[in-house]
């Protein structure tokens, strides 16, 4: 059996891990355009920050291919998949025929364009080599940064940078960072730390044109007004990377529809990761949550179900835990729904406390949540909102930052 895997990332190397562990003699060959071995890439933040080394970054010590008995072919980028020859072709032109694919490219990030964007030390921040390039940049010396979008990237990147005391302008769309994410009131805490670490926002503008000579000097915004910076980093979201599939062939929405058993709509090609688009628990619909999390068990389920054991994926969940400065925020499931959806929405605590806690209830059953500061009960709250466990008690009770959870146990 030949198992093929695109993308050497954290859904890819458990896939690989997890066919390794049915079968002992498979042949597994894995194909990424990045050169390095599989690395933490929520890290990379805190390689910009400079709390850690990008040494730090691989997985796995010692050499993982070899562990598991992998044929990386490495820096190519697979162009075309052509399912009824069962067969993929790289960037220079090879070809490489499969008997089970998965598909764990993961997501690019969505470029800028605009007029000037190809001018030096304007970056996207996805990989490791993006953030290595950033710190080459700012070694020559970047006094102000441009951060572009308020989404996690653009708020991870903006956090750093101000941790390396760079003056920091961040441009989004929203009024207040993290908007996807959290609601107004956890934003404008996040937003009131940032800018007492000397963050400076700006908001409902973005970016009409680069302005420089060989590097970037200027960013032009659409209300005309012309801001001087020397570095430049887009958050401006991410893409799942499925360019060389064809929406003929697959099905696909915004990332590959897949079974319970994490298959796309063609028999033997799997989907895990950013790329797969799977039944949301909280949300009750399909959806792509980008998350590491997420990716590790589609990654390893897949893996069994191409070894030939059958395991069902349950669902996937949104979730994310911040450090900001300060603050810890932590965000599950569907934590910031559109007004008028026929949620339930409790809130307590908020700024003048420096604590809060939003509760999303659809009927009884709790859908998603905000935290910030006093986070340690949020694991209970990940539970009821994954086991769709009914609420009994009443839901203020739940809402209350004092709330003792063993009361759960006695209703
Ligand atoms: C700065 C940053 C911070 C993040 N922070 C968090 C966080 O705090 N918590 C969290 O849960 N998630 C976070 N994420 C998201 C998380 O990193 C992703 O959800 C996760 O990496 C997805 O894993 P994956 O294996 O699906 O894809 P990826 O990690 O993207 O790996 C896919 C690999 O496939 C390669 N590839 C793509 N297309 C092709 C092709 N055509 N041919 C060959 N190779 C290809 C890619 O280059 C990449 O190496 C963060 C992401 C970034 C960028």
């Amino acid at each position: 059996m030949k198992h093929l895997i695109i993308g050497n990332g954290i859904a890819g190397i458990h896939a690989a891990g997890a066919i390794r562990e049915m079968d002992t003699e498979a042949e597994i060959c894995m194909i990424s355009d990045e050169t390095v071995p599989p690395y933490s890439r929520p890290m990379i933040s805190y390689v910009l920050d400079g709390s850690q080394p990008h040494e730090k970054l691989p997985l796995f010590p010692g050499n993982i291919y070899e562990t598991l008995k992998i044929s990386p072919i490495l820096g190519q980028r697979v162009v075309i998949l052509d399912p009824d020859s069962q067969s993929v072709r790289l960037e220079d032109g090879t070809g490489i025929d499969f008997h089970r694919l998965l598909i764990a490219s993961g997501a690019d990030a969505r470029k800028i364009r605009v007029q000037g964007a190809e001018l030096e030390n304007i970056f996207t921040m996805r990989t490791q080599k993006d953030v290595l390039d950033q710190l080459e940049a700012i070694a020559k010396g970047v006094k102000t940064a441009l951060v572009l979008g308020g989404g996690l990237v653009g708020f991870k990147a903006a956090h750093a940078l101000l941790k390396r005391s760079i003056r920091v302008f961040m441009l989004i769309t929203s009024p207040y960072p993290l908007a996807m994410q959290v609601d107004e009131i956890a934003g404008r805490m996040i937003l009131k730390e940032l800018e007492a670490q000397g963050l400076i926002v700006k908001t409902g503008v973005s970016v009409a044109a680069f302005d420089g000579d060989v590097r970037v000097e200027r960013a032009i915004l659409d209300t005309g007004e012309s801001l001087e910076c020397d570095l430049v980093i887009a958050g401006k979201g991410v893409e799942p990377s499925l360019d060389f599939i064809s929406r003929e062939k697959m099905a696909m929405d915004t990332g590959i529809l897949v079974d319970d058993y994490l298959q796309s709509t063609i028999p033997g090609i799997y989907a895990a990761g950013d790329t797969a688009e799977s039944i949301d628990i909280a949300r009750q619909t399909r959806w792509v949550n980008a998350i590491w999390p997420e990716a590790a068990v589609q990654g390893r389920i897949a893996g069994f179900n191409m070894a030939g054991r059958p395991v069902v994926y349950p669902g996937s969940l949104s979730r994310n835990v911040m450090r900001v400065f300060d603050l810890d925020v932590m965000t599950l499931g569907l934590a910031n729904p559109d007004p008028g959806e026929g949620f339930t929405i409790l809130r307590t605590g908020g700024e003048t406390k420096g604590i809060y806690r939003s509760l999303v209830f659809r009927d009884n059953i709790l859908a998603g949540a905000i935290l910030v500061n006093r986070i340690e009960q949020g694991g209970i709250l990940r539970a009821l909102i994954e086991n769709r466990v009914p609420v009994t008690i009443p839901m203020a009770g739940l809402a209350s930052l004092d709330f003792d959870f063993s009361k759960l146990l006695q209703s």
